[in-house]
């Protein structure tokens, strides 16, 4: 795809310097090309910001998406926010199309949930058994782009309270097959108990995570095992404690307890030195296009701003394989009026948004 030559200039993040760039057949260069146009000037230059949990392909209320118009309608609510690529974190369709369409964020996929038999939200999950579980993590893996999306726990309606869904051994065995095909680990966890046999075993991060204590916290630190809070999700428990308060009194409480902690996991645990990543947890319920609620909300917990900002930007990215803004990279660029680590709100409004080398807002 050939796009015409582009030129910006402004500071560059995450080093803050001034800086002239080019962009020539979709990619940074720092030598000037004649006859680029100038787009952008004076403002600040972000690399293209992450969305690190975010179904594209999950539809309102949780129904699959399966037309490529839906999909793209997805996908297009996020580069909105600035959001040039994202990590799918599980989705029930086929999103491949997708690949083919360049206006749209790069999809990293990880393939389809997995959970154990009616422990998530219907038709969402490949659902088996724990014996099944590590040969289905190679299927996933072998489909995916590098990630494999386990359901660590969720309600146990015979126990009335969120559970873990697989034994330890499963756990560590699906793990291990994950890392033999190269592709990394992801868990969904509310609570506590499945944290310690994923974390074990060693996972590569953890979804919501608000069930993380001191001691697992210090445990991810040390293996390197990131966090991706999803506090936009995370604002939703208390309506999830009410909807099931009368038949699962304990689940809600303990829905309502780990509300109530999440930010303190998420301050702890970014001060623990683990790497914690922003995620909206789009699709179902919650809208694409939120990754500046998502942001600010991890401010509001207790990380520096540029921090946050490092979550959904040059942070995400170098943890997902990425380049950031730098010679021969493909140009994926979010421009700014104003510094948006002196005003994370500023990222509600991207000045211009370039991606692939071609400005699409
Ligand atoms: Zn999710």
């Amino acid at each position: 795809m050939s796009t015409p030559p582009l030129h910006l200039s402004g500071v560059v993040l995450p080093d803050g310097e001034h800086r002239d760039l080019w962009v020539r057949d979709g990619r940074f260069t720092t030598e000037p090309v004649p006859g680029a146009e100038t787009v952008s000037r004076g403002g600040w230059l972000v690399p293209g910001l992450v969305d690190a949990h975010c179904h594209v392909g999950i539809g309102r209320g949780g129904t699959p998406v399966e037309d490529l118009a839906g999909l793209r309608e997805q996908a297009l609510a996020e580069r909105a926010a600035g959001v040039l690529a994202l990590r799918d974190c599980g989705a029930p369709v086929d999103t491949r199309a997708l690949d083919d369409e360049p206006d749209l964020p790069q999809v990293i996929r990880a393939g389809r949930h997995l959970a154990a038999p009616k422990r998530y939200i219907p038709g969402l999950a490949v659902e088996l058994g724990p014996a099944d579980l590590a040969d289905e993590v190679r299927v996933q893996a072998r489909r995916g782009d590098g990630w494999v999306k386990l359901v660590g726990d969720w309600i146990d309606r015979g126990v009335g309270d969120l559970a873990p869904e697989w034994p330890e051994e499963a756990v560590a065995a699906a793990i291990a097959a994950a890392h033999e095909e190269g592709a990394r680990v992801t868990a969904h966890t509310f609570g506590t108990d499945a944290l310690p046999a994923l974390i074990r075993s060693g996972i590569d991060c953890i979804e919501h995570g608000t069930g993380l204590t001191e001691e697992l916290v210090a445990e991810m630190a040390a293996r390197g095992t990131a966090v991706v809070p999803t506090l936009v999700n995370v604002e939703h428990f208390p309506s999830f404690a009410a909807a099931g308060e009368k038949r699962f009194p304990a689940y809600a409480s303990t829905m309502r307890r780990l509300h109530a902690g999440s930010g303190a996991v998420v301050r702890a645990a970014y001060e623990a030195g683990v790497p914690v990543f922003a995620g909206t947890d789009a699709g179902g319920g919650i809208e694409h296009g939120r990754i500046a609620d998502e942001v600010r909300a991890l401010h509001e917990a207790g990380l520096p701003a540029e921090a946050a900002l490092a979550a959904a930007s040059w942070g995400a990215r170098a943890w997902l394989g990425l380049p950031c803004i730098e010679e021969g990279a493909r140009a994926d660029v979010v421009v700014y009026d104003a510094d948006p680590r002196a005003d994370l709100a500023t990222l509600a409004r991207p000045a211009r948004i370039v991606l692939r080398g071609r400005v699409v807002a």
